[in-house]
């Protein structure tokens, strides 16, 4: 008798911090760890970008014997690609890693550009070594087909030197995730508010506070208002920012969650370790 398909969708983040790694006593609850985070999707894990979040769950990945991987990077600012070293599957030679990029200029290489965090004397270790990676390139808006017939749409954000957002679809359920980026082009905001329309959940870069935001033009990073801003525009059911300042506190993000849920029922504000099942 032919089993019922598994429709199960499920975020797990592994960091959640933007721009460098905050350890401390002052960031414990949110946690101090760059972006990375696990999407498991029927059971099978799709991970999105590489921060310094990615060495626990390399290590989870490798215990657990998973070694058929597809990374899908929003982008290669050291903040999203600094795990890459240290994710123990990436060395397994029996491993097969896939490494997807959509935000690079034409004449740009992924494996070129990986290769310059991995080269002597700026790290000890050649990018070559990651005996299990195989890099791979699309154009943003480009419907990617992942191992297991895992289909991800894909959208390009407005970030410098760009960035991808991307969208998953299982059964009757919607993942996007839209980091790095900065609200306020007229022509990005709109295929980004059709991009996310109708989610269950979208991952946003709420980096600063509006308050913060005149004098940060410009950097590619958002805010949580303009968050819940576009949740509402798009009848998103849960927004859930993400790429906390590394200056945030967890009492700041606190107060700023306690903020958003009161405007956004059922907001929330990423922590390193959270499920989020849809
Ligand atoms: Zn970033
Ligand atoms: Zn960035």
């Amino acid at each position: 008798m032919a089993e019922a398909a598994d429709s199960s969708l499920v975020l797990r983040i592994w960091g959640a911090r933007g721009s460098t790694p905050a350890p401390g006593r002052d960031t414990a609850r949110y946690g101090g760890e760059t972006t990375s985070m696990e999407v498991l999707i029927g059971g099978k894990a799709v991970l999105i970008d590489c921060g310094s979040g990615a060495r626990g769950l390399g290590n989870a990945l490798a215990a657990e014997g998973v070694s058929n991987i597809d990374i899908l990077f929003s982008h290669f600012h050291l903040d999203h690609i600094c795990g890459l070293p240290f994710f123990p599957p990436a060395y397994n030679p029996k491993a097969e890693i896939r490494v997807w990029a959509g935000h690079l200029a034409p004449d740009e290489d992924p494996q070129a550009m990986l290769c310059r965090i991995m080269s002597p004397p700026i790290f000890p270790v050649a990018f070559d070594h990651l005996a299990a990676c195989e890099c791979r390139r699309f154009r943003p808006t480009e419907r990617l087909m992942l191992e297991g017939g895992i289909g991800v749409d894909t959208i390009a954000l407005n970030h410098p030197n760009g960035s991808v957002g991307y969208r998953f679809t299982s059964g009757d359920k919607t993942l996007v995730t839209v980091t790095d980026h900065e609200h306020g082009d007229p022509v990005f905001d709109r295929a980004i508010e059709d991009f996310v329309r109708g989610a269950d959940v979208m991952i946003y870069d709420g980096m600063f506070d509006d308050s913060e935001y005149a004098a940060h033009v410009g950097w590619g990073h958002s805010t949580w208002q303009e968050g819940l801003k576009l949740a509402k525009r798009a009848g998103v059911r849960v927004p859930v920012i993400f790429h906390h300042h590394p200056d945030r506190t967890d009492d700041d993000l606190d107060r700023y969650a306690e903020e958003a849920a009161r405007r956004h029922p059922g907001a929330l504000f990423a922590r390193q370790g959270m499920d989020i099942p849809l």
